[in-house]
């Protein structure tokens, strides 16, 4: 079961969408000077049942283009179940994960995904020489040139 942090609408996280991020707690990476480590613990935050987010996509539905996860890919299915509802409410997906790749079974649920660990010596996003990579999925294009 997914565990979140109450979401917020963001326009920045995903170019040219306005977004409702939720951030789901329990990630595993550890990366080294991670800015979110107060989620790490799996217990942390309440349990995001389908009906919630339904719940929360028919609320925000005419705000919002998009849906973005931080995480959550530790819980595959119950993470493709969400991406499939925010398609079903017309939405576009984003995932933000620390991995370098995630698998096909996940992928073909994603318009937008940004992989790769923080590592504080290249930066995020905005850095020209960061390790990250945010990625329109069905055109393949990087998209990282949109950040700066
Ligand atoms: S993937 Fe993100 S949340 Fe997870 S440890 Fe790395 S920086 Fe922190």
């Amino acid at each position: 079961m997914l565990r979140y942090l109450p979401p917020q609408v963001v326009f920045q996280e995903v170019p040219d969408q306005v977004s409702l991020a939720f951030v789901i707690t329990g990630c595993p990476l550890r990366c080294s000077g991670c800015h979110s480590k107060h989620t790490w613990s799996a217990s942390y935050g309440n349990q995001l049942s389908n009906s919630q987010f339904s719940h929360y996509l028919s609320q925000y539905q005419s705000l919002i283009t998009c849906v973005v996860f931080f995480g959550g890919e530790w819980h595959l299915n119950a993470l493709i179940e969400k991406l499939k509802i925010a398609h079903q409410y017309q939405l576009k997906t984003c995932l933000y994960t620390g991995l370098e790749q995630v698998s096909d079974k996940l992928i073909k649920h994603l318009d937008f995904l940004k992989t790769g660990p923080w590592r504080a010596d290249v930066g995020g996003l905005d850095n020209p020489g960061t390790n990250q990579r945010f990625i329109d999925v069905k055109t393949k294009q990087c998209l990282n040139h949109l950040f700066r």
